[in-house]
């Protein structure tokens, strides 16, 4: 997505051209039908009610993996897919996509037991077509995840996966659609309503979040990725709900707290459940739970008190020689899953298949994962190619990120942080750094992100308001602590001219966001 300031205002003034396909929700899933349909040379609208990605795909675990855990519950084709997709994200997506080692520590009588971890992994290493995991015995275990708990530890299973930074992941994939198909557009903070005329979907009402304003945009198709929301869609339809919204929450640690160099996979003292710490963006993330969500999806979630304790018992436990406690945490964060209610009592035996419904017209595509985004759009567009037959031209070898040009490093940065920013940025990170200015390729606080992401961000990535920019286009708002609120002078200095906002507006932003912050991904009391 690349729009200068006033690329929203002109996306508005154009709403009422002829659209052939309107899809509804700016996370992965909406961004990749954008992509997929744009690819096929259709007038794509997409319309995001919040900001893009601010759904669950700014909030997931930021894997891309197989998902060895629905291996357990017998979600085969899930798996390999997600296996075939992951491969081919890590081919295409170098510096948004990277690899990410997992460790499976084997305990004396543990559950489930090591043989049974090791055929889940031959089974996961089939699907990829390479034998990728191998056996550790302790010693290379405590090297790769020291302070593990030693009563027991029999050895471990080292095996690849991989990680990326889901929000940039999602703006990388409109950006690219939008590059390729000038026709299309993406706008964020617009709401949409369904439009039907004779009992047929035939497009949306929108209104602009930011000025209260309403239009309406019309097109042969409309496709609903609107994630955990799908069911306030479809009941506008009278449609009854399908979904089962299962809340998952993260804590994040300062690196120093917890020293893991990989994954590491734990299963919980008190329930078996699995969950993971590793390494991120400078920091190290403990998730995941899985409950039901009771709260509503108007308000952005937050983690309980009672998350918080149960996140902390499956760390303590399984590094009992950190004396890692909660307050050590800088921050947290939850997304919400759009589970399909399958009368589970447990959620975590709730599979996590997505779903395909039609609708008087309306397509609605929901659940799934992250890493098989491309997938997921291409089978909700053949759907629709009998209404519109230049779908026919879909195809499974197009890639999924763009390629990019060979280029030279950047004498004035590292490898790694020209890797990292080529894959967050794509094809703009050579404008990203020739628009970067004195000073601008220090590090912001003690992160990885630079002060020309923060100003390129600024001026060209459609940010509405200044938590777009901390939570989404750059994750400042995740990884140092107290949100980045102390940096915000500096970031105020950099960002005002260029977002064009008067003192008063920045006021109002930075007080907008402290409170959100506070409210949603702040550290619990222990
Ligand atoms: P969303 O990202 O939620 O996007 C839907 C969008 O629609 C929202 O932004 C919303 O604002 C918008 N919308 C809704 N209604 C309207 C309306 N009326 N008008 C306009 N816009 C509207 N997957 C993985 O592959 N790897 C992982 O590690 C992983 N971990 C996860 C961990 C957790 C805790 C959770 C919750 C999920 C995880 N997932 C993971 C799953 C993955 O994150 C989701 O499947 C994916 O992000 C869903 O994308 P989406 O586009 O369908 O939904």
């Amino acid at each position: 997505m690349h729009q200068e300031r006033d690329g929203r205002e002109k996306v508005w003034a154009a709403l009422d051209r002829p659209w052939d396909l309107i899809v509804i929700g700016g996370g992965i899933m909406g961004a990749g039908v954008l992509r997929e349909a744009a690819r096929c040379g259709l007038r794509v609208l997409l319309v995001e009610q919040n900001d893009f990605a601010s759904g669950t795909s700014s909030r997931s675990s930021k894997l891309v993996h197989g998902g060895l855990r629905y291996l357990k519950t017998g979600q085969w084709q899930l798996t390999l897919e997600s296996v075939r997709e992951r491969e081919r994200l890590l081919r295409e997506g170098a510096g948004l996509i990277e690899p990410l080692g997992f460790v499976l520590p084997v305990y004396k009588r543990q559950r489930p037991p090591g043989w049974m971890l090791r055929a889940g992994l031959y089974a996961y290493d089939l699907m990829s077509g390479r034998l990728q995991h191998r056996a550790l015995d302790t010693s290379e275990l405590m090297f790769t995840a020291p302070h593990i708990r030693e009563t027991g530890l029999q050895g471990g299973l080292l095996y690849p996966d991989a990680q990326t930074d889901d929000a940039r992941l999602t703006l990388r994939v409109i950006q690219e659609a939008l590059a390729a198909s000038p026709q299309s557009a993406a706008l964020n903070y617009a709401r949409a309503e369904i439009l039907r005329e004779n009992g047929r979907v035939c497009g949306v009402r929108l209104q602009d979040r930011v000025s209260g304003r309403q239009a309406e945009a019309r097109a042969s198709v409309v496709i609903s990725a609107s994630g955990v929301w799908a069911d306030k869609l479809r009941g506008q339809l009278g449609a009854a709900p399908r979904l089962r919204p299962l809340r998952g929450s993260h804590l994040v640690f300062p690196f120093h707290r917890v020293p893991v160099a990989q994954a590491v996979s734990l299963f919980h003292p008190r329930d078996r459940r699995p969950v993971f710490v590793f390494p991120w963006e400078g920091v190290v993330i403990l998730g995941t739970t899985d409950l039901d969500h009771a709260e509503g999806l108007e308000r952005e979630p937050a983690i309980s008190t009672g998350e918080a304790r149960y996140l902390m018992e499956a760390l303590q436990h399984q590094f009992p020689a950190l004396g890692v406690r909660l307050e050590h945490a800088i921050a947290s964060y939850c997304g919400v899953r759009p589970v399909i209610a399958g009368g589970q009592a447990d959620p975590s035996k709730e599979s996590r298949e997505f779903a395909l419904w039609e609708e008087e017209g309306l397509l609605t595509l929901t659940g799934g994962k992250l890493t098989t985004f491309r997938v997921t759009a291409q089978q909700v567009l053949r759907k629709a190619a009998r209404r519109l037959p230049a779908l026919e031209a879909l195809s499974d070898a197009a890639p999924i990120l763009d390629p990019l040009p060979a280029a030279a490093p950047d004498a004035r940065l590292s490898p790694e942080m020209w890797r990292r920013l080529r894959g967050r940025y794509g094809a703009r990170a050579a404008q990203l750094l020739a628009e970067a200015q004195a000073g601008d390729l220090e590090p912001v606080g003690d992160s990885v992100y630079r002060w020309a992401e923060l100003r390129w961000a600024a001026a060209h990535e459609s940010v509405v308001h200044l938590q777009d920019l901390l939570l989404r286009r750059t994750r400042i708002g995740l990884v140092l602590r107290d949100g980045g609120l102390p940096l915000l002078p500096q970031v105020r200095a950099q960002c005002q001219p260029v977002l064009g906002w008067s003192d008063a507006r920045w006021q109002e932003e930075e007080a907008a966001y402290r409170e959100l912050w506070q409210r949603c991904y702040r550290v619990p009391q222990a």
